[in-house]
């Protein structure tokens, strides 16, 4: 039987305990997932990709299913050269769900592939990468809201 893959995608500057949630209840759907940092040179981060692949394989140092990678171009090209049939993205709010429901029909369209979507716990509904890095940014301590691997 094929094994199962999926791709979780994102930008993960930094990852959060949001993320690990997301992961940790997608692990047992699946034989692999990769966490792929998506590359976008016309997009600013503020941890180099380096930092942030090194912080998401050390916060899953002990899962054997779970890979680490950056990628550049499409999610749906990503899948096809992984074999992935699967997207995992995580839904905080209707925000999220307009724009992932149109993304997840093209990379249908583009790669046949289909996304599951984990509802975000209500505990983990308000943190944001975005947020992460504005409290970074002001010097307020994040440790309640990164998994303990990441030390900005
Ligand atoms: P992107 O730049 O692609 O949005 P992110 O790293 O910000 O990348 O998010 C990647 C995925 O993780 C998205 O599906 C997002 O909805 C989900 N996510 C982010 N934060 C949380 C959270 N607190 N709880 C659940 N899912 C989350």
């Amino acid at each position: 039987m094929s094994e199962r893959i999926a791709v979780f995608p994102g930008s993960f500057d930094p990852v959060t305990i949001g993320h690990v949630s997301i992961v940790e209840r997608a692990l047992p759907l699946f034989d692999r997932i990769v966490l792929a940092i998506g590359v976008n040179t016309t997009k600013k981060y503020m941890f180099p990709v380096e930092q942030r692949l090194g912080w998401l394989r050390a916060t899953f140092v002990g899962h054997k299913q779970v890979e680490v990678m950056a990628f550049e171009g499409l999610t749906a090209d990503l899948c096809k050269r992984m074999k992935a049939r699967y997207i995992v993205r995580g839904l905080r709010n209707s925000t999220d769900h307009g724009s992932e429901r149109s993304i997840a029909l093209m990379n249908h369209v583009l790669a046949g592939v289909d996304t599951i979507f984990l509802p975000a716990l209500p505990e983990h509904a308000h943190i944001s990468s975005t947020i992460v890095r504005e409290l970074i940014a002001n010097k307020a301590d994040v440790s309640a809201f990164v998994p303990g691997a990441v030390r900005p």
